[in-house]
């Protein structure tokens, strides 16, 4: 049977292609309440198995959330691992590369809301495909704040938050996933459309960054405008304006023809993240 992502409207598609071409033995997904049946007629015309989690461990508070996979025997394993909370069995299970789920796992409960600011610092270069500064899924302790990204394309192109930023394992998923969403996506269109990854971020915790139209510059961006801005409340005209953006410790500061439009004190210190530089490669 041919695969139909449409099938599966508001799962990840890089999930669903996972589990179907068997790199990932289990997924989760979390369904809105009476969502459910509609769902159940889904997964059973494509021989998935579905196994409800339990209300602690269904972190989006929605309908419910459900483990799926075509092996009944992965189900009860992870529903186990979930009672146990061994995340690292389950981010084995979930296809996720081992460097990755055991860094995690060591970290989880010191995990604060700048998961991208600590990665950062753990990478030696920004590789494009590995950009998840949209993706908030398994990063997310402020529920509420989680954002709608409807009709901005693929939010990430892994579904795993990666050890770092040049992590190889994790990219060679991203290029597993890219190659299965090229062939699965016959229409152009925003779900075929990845140059939102490619972008520089500014970035001054998980909440607030903005995706610039331009290129990253040493302490800074030159930057036509924002492709995209989260949070950054007062900041957004100027930051779609552009300009030459340059940081200095906490102060970030915009300017245009040589003359300062925008000069402000962050609580933290903000950065530029390089996803631009190497996506010509
Ligand atoms: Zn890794």
């Amino acid at each position: 049977m041919e695969l139909e992502l449409r099938d599966f409207n508001g799962m990840k598609s890089t999930d669903v292609l996972g589990l179907w071409y068997g790199y990932k033995r289990i997924i989760s997904t979390g369904f809105a309440a009476g969502q459910l049946e509609t769902l159940k007629a889904v997964f059973k015309k494509y021989g998935f198995l579905c196994g409800m989690l339990d209300k602690t461990h269904d972190y989006k508070k929605q309908g419910g959330t459900c483990i799926l996979s075509r092996d009944p025997g992965h189900i009860k394993t992870a529903l186990a691992a979930y009672a146990g909370n061994r995340f690292d069995l389950i981010g084995r299970l979930l296809g996720y590369p081992e460097c990755c789920v055991s860094y995690h796992y060591k970290t989880f409960y010191k995990f604060t809301d700048e998961f991208v600011r600590e990665c950062s610092a753990r990478s030696g270069k920004f590789l494009w495909p590995l950009n998840n500064v949209l993706d908030f899924d398994g990063r997310l302790k402020k529920v509420a704040a989680q954002p709608d990204f409807n009709g901005l394309g693929h939010a990430s192109l892994i579904s795993h938050n990666p050890c770092s930023y040049d992590c190889a394992k994790s990219l060679e998923l991203a290029k597993k996933n890219y190659f299965y969403l090229n062939k699965h996506i016959r229409h152009p269109g925003p779900e075929s459309d990845y140059s939102l990854l490619a972008k520089p971020v500014l970035y001054a915790d998980d909440f607030n960054l903005a995706i610039l139209n331009g290129k990253s510059v040493p302490g800074g961006a030159e930057f036509a405008g924002a492709a995209f801005i989260l949070g950054f409340a007062g900041l957004e005209k100027e930051l779609n304006a552009g300009g030459s953006l340059l940081l200095r410790g906490r102060v970030l500061s915009i300017s245009r023809k040589g003359k300062v439009v925008l000069k402000k004190t962050l609580s933290k210190k903000p950065l530029v993240l390089p996803f631009d530089v190497h996506a010509s490669a």
